[in-house]
């Protein structure tokens, strides 16, 4: 997993670019590349992708519990679910892909 590189002219992106693009308030932000000036956009999918891993852990919830147990990391079972949307978001420049604006 990399961060995507610009389409047209394989400059790459930087991480807070993205992760500024993609938790802004009110959806999705265009990227622009800071070489070519050239806009991309980011993959309608990425939505789903980002609200399917939001819920696995919610999904997951017992098999969560049993692994804290498992370690005798009880006291912090809830504090599971905010490190794994911190995550989420730390990591989603890795997986979030964009195209060019036609
Ligand atoms: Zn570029």
């Amino acid at each position: 997993m990399l961060i995507q590189k610009c389409k047209n002219c394989s400059n790459s992106f930087k991480w807070s670019t993205i992760i500024k693009a993609i938790w802004s308030w009110g959806g999705f932000k265009p990227i622009k590349c800071e070489s070519c000036k050239t806009t991309h956009l980011i993959k309608p999918i990425a939505r789903i992708i980002i609200i399917v891993l939001a819920l696995i852990p919610l999904l997951f919830e017992n098999h969560v519990f049993e692994l804290f147990k498992a370690f005798g990391l009880n006291a912090y079972i809830f504090w599971a679910y905010p490190a794994w949307m911190i995550l989420l978001v730390l990591l989603s420049p890795f997986f979030i892909r964009f195209y060019i604006k036609e």
